[in-house]
């Protein structure tokens, strides 16, 4: 379809003003100034294009750098053409926004624009300029999703990282460097918060064969884990992007599955998160880093959160050097909503913590192995804040808590028996 001009009756033009000139009082102090039109919601033109309204454009936010946004236009069918880019600023009234939020706009977000007013454009809208097209960002759209972590800078900022993805791709190696569980767990739970559909990815599985015969503790804790997830419902695949024959099925799994999505890939850096981009024909190959030290890498990337379209059909945001992953504060109700295998559990108390208390059916279910050992380890560190950063050693973190939990588990039987 065209992007040409819809022409439409006059009273219907003055609609749409109306409701618009309402939106943008409801956000005005009594003295008529502005204070925050910067989010709206999706349906805030009614039925018409923003553009006849207010000269606007729809677009997704494919880069942020420091004082840009490189946008992509929306075509007809809602999906961003990212052949086609607006460099943008955005409008200065919302600089104020900027002092309380870092990165109020992020990647994924969908935003309105006004083309620079200089700009000639063809019977179809498309910018005549040679260079990059300029425009203003004047609204965002209320966002669908996010995926966000504490901000490591100012822990009591929220530092959201994606917006609006429908599906995450939590990526982790096998082996080299070795998966994270704990950080599987709450990058799980960032997904369960926002209902988001989750897949885990696990790559390099051609290394293996090597750490079975050396490491057979190794295997037995892998297998035990990856058979976890799937009893829990989660889809896990196991792939190696060297090995694309030997994996040529989980491979088209996986493309069928990142097919009319926008996915976010979470995971840290070494893990393989480029060479899966590659294996979806991505608009601009990745460039997979040989460098085997992978702690250097995580620390001295600066690559930028991109929005890329995959040859397959979809998008996908990579995210780089995601190092560490704090989840703030947890209310314990809210966190067992986060583990489907705890949520239907009732316990005698409503607000029950799973920690201490006493007719606990979360600690009940853990010793009856219906709920593992494992998450519920992870529950509790969770709740308890217990930080998980990549190149950190845990082992410490790990010791106390399963000796916190013996204990716990202990106490449960009897107790409420007389
Ligand atoms: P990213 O940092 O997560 O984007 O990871 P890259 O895709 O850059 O890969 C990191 C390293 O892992 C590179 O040296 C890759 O060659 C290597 N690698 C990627 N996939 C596999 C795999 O399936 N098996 C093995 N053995 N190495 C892999
Ligand atoms: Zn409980």
């Amino acid at each position: 379809m065209s992007r040409g001009k819809q022409y439409l009756k006059f009273e219907e033009t003055q609609d749409s003003f109306r409701k618009f000139e309402k939106i943008k009082k409801e956000k005005r102090s009594l003295r008529g100034r502005v204070i925050d039109d910067w989010l709206l919601p999706s349906d805030a033109f009614g039925p018409f294009k923003p553009s006849l309204v207010e000269n606007l454009r729809l677009g997704r936010v494919i880069e942020v750098h420091k004082r840009n946004v490189f946008v992509a236009e929306e075509g007809d069918d809602g999906f961003p053409r990212t052949g086609d880019l607006w460099f943008c600023t955005v409008a200065k009234r919302h600089f104020q926004r900027a002092h309380k939020e870092r990165n109020f706009v992020v990647v994924g977000d969908r935003v309105y624009f006004q083309p620079e007013e200089s700009l000639q454009f063809d019977t179809d809208g498309t910018p005549l300029d040679s260079d990059l097209p300029r425009a203003v960002i004047q609204h965002a759209l209320i966002r669908v999703t996010k995926m966000a972590r504490k901000d490591p800078m100012r822990p009591d900022w929220e530092h959201i990282m994606l917006a609006n993805i429908d599906l995450i791709a939590i990526v982790a190696s096998a082996l080299n460097p070795e998966v994270r569980w704990g950080l599987i767990d709450r990058f799980l739970v960032q997904a369960e918060l926002e209902k988001l559909p989750v897949v885990i990815i696990l790559n390099k599985v051609d290394l293996l064969p090597h750490a079975q015969e050396s490491r057979s503790d190794f295997m037995e804790k892998y297998k035990k884990r990856t058979e976890i997830y799937r009893n829990i419902g989660y889809n896990v695949i196991e792939l190696s992007t060297l090995r694309r024959k030997t994996y040529a099925e989980e491979i088209k799994k996986l493309r069928v599955l990142f097919r009319g999505k926008l996915v976010g890939l979470a995971g840290h850096s070494g893990v393989g998160k480029s060479s899966i981009i590659n294996l979806m024909r991505p608009e601009f190959e990745q460039v997979v880093d040989e460098n085997p030290d992978i702690f250097y890498k995580g620390r001295h990337t600066t690559t930028y959160n991109s929005l890329l379209q995959l040859g397959i059909g979809g998008y996908v945001i990579d995210t780089p050097g995601v190092r560490s992953f704090d989840i703030d504060k947890p209310d314990p109700i809210s966190l067992t909503y986060c583990f489907p295998e705890m949520r239907h559990l009732k316990c005698q108390f409503r607000e029950c913590a799973h920690d201490k208390e006493i007719n606990c059916a979360v600690k009940n279910a853990v010793e009856q192995g219906v709920v593992t050992e494992e998450r519920y380890r992870s529950y509790i560190g969770i709740l308890k804040g217990i930080s998980f950063r990549e190149g950190q050693n845990n082992s410490r973190d790990d010791a106390l808590l399963i000796a916190d939990m013996k204990a716990r588990l202990q106490t449960v039987p009897g107790e409420d028996d007389e």
